[in-house]
C-alpha cells in the first residue's frame, strides 16, 4: 500500500471514531431525557473537569449545572438525579438548586432562563423560574449566611460525594469537589 493510501485510511478511521463518538454522545444525552436544544455546557463527567463553573459575583453565587440546553425558548439548566422522583415531588433543596442554577445563568450570559429542569431517572420535573422565584432564592442565601454567621455552623464532613448530592450545593460556599 502506498503511503497516501495508507494516510487515507487513518484519515477515514479517526472520522469514523469521532462519528461514533458524537453518536454515542447524541444517544446518552437522549436517553437522558433533557429537552431539545442544543447542548452549550455539560458537567457530567465528576472525574474530568472540562466545564469552568457558572459565576455571579454580584450574588455571591458559583455553581456546575449538569447540563445548560440551548432551547427554542431559552437556555435551560438541567440538573440530573440518579433516583426516581420524590412521590411529594422535588426537595425544597433540589428546587433551591435548580433555581440557583437559573440565577447563575440569568447573570453569566445575561438572558433570563425560562425555566431549569431536574431530570428523576423515571420523569423530568420543571422548576418554574420568574422575578420572584430569583429574590426568594436570593433570600434564603441571606438568611444561609446570616444563619452562619451568628451560629458558626460549618461543614462537619470531608465527604466530596455528600456534597455531590446535597441539594444545597450550588449555594453554599464550603462544598467540596
Ligand atoms: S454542600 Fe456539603 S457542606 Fe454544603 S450544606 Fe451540602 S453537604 Fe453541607
Amino acid at each position: 500500500m502506498d503511503p497516501m493510501t495508507i494516510s487515507f485510511a487513518v484519515l477515514g478511521i479517526v472520522f469514523l471514531v469521532a462519528l461514533l463518538m458524537w453518536a454515542r454522545a447524541r444517544q446518552q444525552i437522549r436517553q437522558s431525557g433533557i429537552p431539545d436544544g442544543r447542548v452549550v455546557y455539560q458537567d457530567t463527567d465528576r472525574r474530568h473537569n472540562v466545564e469552568l463553573p457558572l459565576v455571579s459575583p454580584s450574588c455571591g453565587l458559583t455553581g456546575k449545572p449538569d447540563y445548560l440546553v440551548e432551547a427554542s425558548n431559552g437556555l435551560i439548566p438541567v440538573e440530573l438525579k440518579s433516583r426516581n422522583c420524590p412521590r411529594s415531588g422535588p426537595h425544597e433543596g433540589e428546587v433551591a438548586q435548580v433555581t440557583a442554577y437559573c440565577v447563575l445563568v440569568e447573570d453569566a450570559f445575561g438572558a433570563t432562563p425560562p425555566c431549569g429542569i431536574i431530570q428523576y431517572a423515571d420523569r423530568s420535573w420543571p422548576i418554574r423560574y420568574t422575578l420572584k422565584d430569583r429574590k426568594r432564592l436570593l433570600h434564603i442565601l441571606d438568611e444561609m449566611r446570616e444563619a452562619r454567621n451568628t451560629r458558626t455552623a460549618h461543614r462537619d464532613h470531608q465527604h466530596a460525594a455528600r456534597c455531590r448530592a446535597c441539594g444545597y450545593r450550588a449555594v453554599c460556599d464550603e462544598a467540596l469537589d
